[in-house]
C-alpha cells in the first residue's frame, strides 16, 4: 500500500517527525487516495500539541484555525494544511459540539472519534495504513459506508452525520451498511439539532455527487426541505439525477413542485447565501417555461432579456432534466451562441443610449427609460437590428413625450 503524498504535505509530516511527534495523513486525503482520486486537501493529525506545532513552523507561517479544538493550518510550499492534535471528544449533550475536547497521545483514539470507517484511516509511508475499524475493506471490498461504533449513539451526538452518511454515499457511491442505514432513519429528527450553515454545507455536497438521488431518502429530505411532496419526490429525483451535477439546479428540480412561496420558506430555513436563494427561487418560479414552437433563437433571446445568462442555462437545464424535451437543449445551444456573439438581450447592450434620447427632444424622466425599452424589444424580437442608425430612425417615428 503506497500513496503518492502531495509534496507540502510531505514536508509538514517530516517536519513534525524529525521534532520527535506522531503525525500521519487523515480522513478525506487517505480515502481519496485509496479509492483513487486525487485530494482536495492534506489534513494531517499529530501527537504535537498546538503550541508546539505553532513553534516548530513558526507563527508566521502559521494560521491558528481553532486553537482550543486543537487546529494550526500550516503554509508550506504554496499550500495551506491542517494539523490537528490527536484528540478526543466528551459529551454531546447537545447533540452539535462536544461539551470539551481532550487531547490524546494515540492515533487510534483519534481516529474512533471520526464518523465512518472509510473517513477513520491514518497513514504515514513509514508506518503504511492505520485502519483500526476496516476502512479499507468497507471502501474497496464492500464498498459500504459504514458508522464507526455503535452507529445510533455516534447520530445522538452529531445529527449531521446523518446527512454526511448519504453524502459519502452518493459522492463514493458506496452502499450503506445496513444498521448504520436503519439507525440514520431512525435518529433522523437529530438533523433539528444541526446549524442550517452546517446542513447547508453537507447538502450542497450531497447535492454535487454524480448521480445522488439514490442516496436521497425522502424521509430525511423532506426534513431538510420542509415543502416537499411525497407524491412528486420520485419525479424530483430522477430530475436530480439528470441534471449536471450543480447543486443549485438541482435544489431548484426538488423545490419547483412546491412552488415559489414553500420554496422561498425552505430556503430562508436553509440559511444558504442571499445570491444562492435567490437564484434557486428564480428557478422555480420560472419552472413553467414551456417550448413555444418558435425560432429556438428567438424565444432563447426573450429568456436572455428577461434572466441572467446563467440563470438560463441553469433554467434550460432543469426543464430539460423534468420534461425529457430535446427543445429545451435546442434552446440551451441557441443562447450559448446569443451569448458568444454577445447579442443584444439588455438595455445596456443597446447601441443607442439615454443620452441619444434627450438629444431627440425626450424630457428626461421615466419616458427614456421607457424608450428604451422599446427599442429593445425591437430589437429582441428582431424586428430591428442593434444598429444605431436604424434605431434613431425607429426612435424618431414613436410618439416622443
Ligand atoms: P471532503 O473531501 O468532502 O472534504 P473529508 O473526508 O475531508 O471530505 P471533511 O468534512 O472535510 O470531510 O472532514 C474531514 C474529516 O474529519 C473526515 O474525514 C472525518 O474523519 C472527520 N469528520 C468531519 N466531520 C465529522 C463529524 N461531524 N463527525 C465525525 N467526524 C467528522
Ligand atoms: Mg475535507
Amino acid at each position: 500500500m503506497h500513496i503518492a503524498i502531495d509534496p507540502g504535505a510531505a514536508a509538514v509530516l517530516d517536519a513534525l517527525h524529525r521534532a520527535g511527534h506522531r503525525a500521519y495523513l487523515v480522513g478525506g486525503c487517505v480515502r481519496d487516495s485509496l479509492a483513487g482520486r486525487a485530494p482536495q486537501d492534506w489534513d494531517i493529525c499529530t501527537s504535537a500539541r498546538p503550541d508546539q506545532t505553532l513553534a516548530l513552523f513558526g507563527e508566521t507561517q502559521c494560521i491558528p484555525t481553532g486553537l482550543q479544538h486543537g487546529t494550526v493550518t500550516v503554509r508550506q510550499g504554496g499550500g495551506l494544511y491542517e494539523v490537528t492534535t490527536f484528540r478526543v471528544e466528551k459529551g454531546y449533550t447537545d447533540g452539535r459540539h462536544p461539551d470539551h475536547v481532550a487531547f490524546v497521545a494515540d492515533v487510534k483514539a483519534d481516529l474512533a472519534r471520526r464518523d465512518f470507517t472509510i473517513n477513520a484511516m491514518a497513514y504515514d509511508p513509514a508506518e503504511g495504513l492505520i485502519d483500526p475499524f476496516g476502512g479499507r475493506e468497507d471502501l474497496l471490498v464492500r464498498r459500504v459506508v459504514r458508522a464507526v461504533g455503535e452507529p445510533a449513539r455516534r447520530f445522538e451526538e452529531d445529527g449531521l452525520r446523518i446527512l454526511r452518511l448519504y453524502r459519502f454515499g452518493a459522492r463514493e457511491e458506496l452502499a450503506l451498511d445496513p444498521a448504520t442505514a436503519r439507525a440514520a432513519l431512525q435518529e433522523r429528527a437529530r438533523l433539528g439539532c444541526v446549524s442550517a450553515e452546517r446542513i447547508w454545507q453537507e447538502l450542497a455536497k450531497l447535492l454535487a455527487a454524480r448521480q445522488p438521488g439514490r442516496w436521497m431518502p425522502f424521509a430525511i429530505l423532506e426534513l431538510l426541505l420542509p415543502g416537499l411532496d411525497g407524491a412528486q419526490y420520485p419525479g424530483s429525483i430522477r430530475a436530480v439525477d439528470a441534471l449536471p451535477p450543480d447543486p443549485l439546479a438541482r435544489l431548484a428540480a426538488l423545490l419547483a413542485p412546491a412552488g415559489p412561496e414553500k420554496a422561498a420558506r425552505a430556503l430562508e430555513k436553509l440559511r444558504c447565501s442571499r445570491a444562492e436563494a435567490a437564484e434557486v427561487l428564480a428557478l422555480v418560479k420560472e419552472s413553467g417555461l414551456a417550448l413555444t414552437g418558435e425560432a429556438p433563437r428567438l424565444q432563447a433571446r426573450r429568456l436572455l432579456a428577461r434572466l441572467d445568462p446563467g440563470t438560463v442555462r441553469r433554467l434550460l437545464a432543469l426543464r430539460q432534466a423534468q420534461t425529457g424535451e430535446k427543445g429545451f437543449a435546442a434552446l440551451a445551444s441557441a443562447a450559448a451562441a446569443l451569448e458568444q456573439e454577445q447579442a443584444c438581450c439588455r438595455v445596456g447592450q443597446l447601441a443607442v443610449n439615454g443620452r441619444d434620447l434627450l438629444a431627440l427632444g425626450v424630457r428626461p424622466g421615466p419616458a427614456v427609460g421607457r424608450l428604451l425599452s422599446a427599442a429593445l424589444e425591437q430589437v429582441v424580437e428582431e424586428k430591428l437590428p442593434n444598429d444605431r442608425a436604424a434605431l434613431l430612425g425607429w426612435l424618431r417615428t414613436q410618439q416622443i413625450p
